[in-house]
């Protein structure tokens, strides 16, 4: 059986069929251009699929269900999307909308819990039994995997790190809360940290990467500085490692995870964010001489949105 799966993104849809062993067979995209009615993104998102189809020379009878990962909330049960700011969808009823094309099981879950099942499948923390899966990109993303199935939570809300409050009326949060772990552990925190950093130090290697303009500052960009050993990007780099740390370590401390695993931008830093990481989190947890979680980088980059969302439908109907 053959398995698709949809990565709903706010720019772009990359669709793939995706085999039992968890390897892609076909793929295609196409632009998601959010300001059109729901209606016709879904009727593309179909088209989309019929073209895999084709490439593949899969036959849609061999299709087994339809996976949709989303940036969002999305009701497991109704297949309805409850809420995805990118996309301005409130209620979106995607299960049945794109059952009008293809009549295949269709499930749908946010977009960082389909990445983390994806790694569990054929990534880094393939083979154990507990994962969770930090994205660190523009926001803060969470996925919990236990014993190969995501945990949705009941709400529906379950693994939403990204929204843990780390300081107390810290930083304003987009959910509207303050002081959210996004806030602070996010490619978005760590580039208002380096701005405020060469405020004070404007001599820093950081506003030179950037020629002089505070406005064209990177996350890569700082990261760059700090591995060269400028002293603000190092000290904005070390803020920035140990509000890691804390978050992870709230997480060991409630879930205590066999594996966590690092993805999304900011974990492009490479050996020089994740050996930072190893370093510190043992440091915090309780009970020192305790065993913790292996701390890992993602390794199935962009795929992992395609074959995650494809797994959906192995996850529940195998
Ligand atoms: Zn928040």
């Amino acid at each position: 059986m053959v398995y698709i799966g949809i990565d709903l993104g706010g720019t772009n849809i990359a669709v793939g069929a995706v085999s039992e062993a968890g390897s892609i067979l076909a793929e295609a995209s196409t632009k998601t251009l959010s300001q059109r009615p729901f209606e016709v993104i879904v009727k593309d998102m179909a088209d989309c699929i019929k073209k895999v189809l084709v490439k593949g020379k899969i036959a849609l009878d061999d299709v087994k269900s339809i996976g949709i990962g989303i940036p969002g909330v999305a009701d497991s049960d109704s297949g309805i999307v409850l809420n995805c700011t990118n996309l301005g969808w409130v209620n979106v009823p995607l299960r049945a909308e794109m059952q009008k094309y293809i009549n295949k099981p269709v499930l749908i879950e946010n977009d960082a819990n389909v990445a983390a099942l994806a790694e569990s499948y054929v990534g880094v923390s393939a083979g154990c039994q507990s994962s969770v899966m930090v994205t660190l990109g523009t926001g803060v993303g969470g996925g919990i995997v236990i014993n190969g199935k995501t945990w949705p939570g009941a709400h529906n809300r379950g693994g939403e790190i990204g929204h843990m409050t780390l300081v107390p009326d810290g930083v304003p949060c987009t959910c509207g809360n303050n002081g959210c772990v996004e806030r602070y552990c996010s490619a978005t925190a760590l580039i208002r940290m380096a701005r405020q950093e060469c405020y004070s130090f404007p001599q820093s290697a950081i506003l030179q990467k950037a020629g002089g303009d505070p406005d064209r500052i990177n996350a890569k960009l700082v990261i760059d500085a700090a591995k060269e050993g400028d002293a603000p990007a190092l000290r904005v780099f070390n803020t920035f490692v140990r509000y890691l740390a804390l978050s992870l370590n709230n997480i060991v401390a409630f879930f205590d995870p066999e594996i966590i695993v690092l993805g999304g931008g900011v974990s492009h830093a490479g050996d020089f964010l994740l050996d930072s990481v190893r370093a510190l989190l043992p440091r915090l947890q309780m009970f020192k001489s305790l065993p913790g979680p292996r701390v890992e980088l993602a390794r199935l980059g962009n795929e992992a949105g395609i074959i995650g969302a494809a797994l959906l439908g192995k996850n529940t109907y195998v």
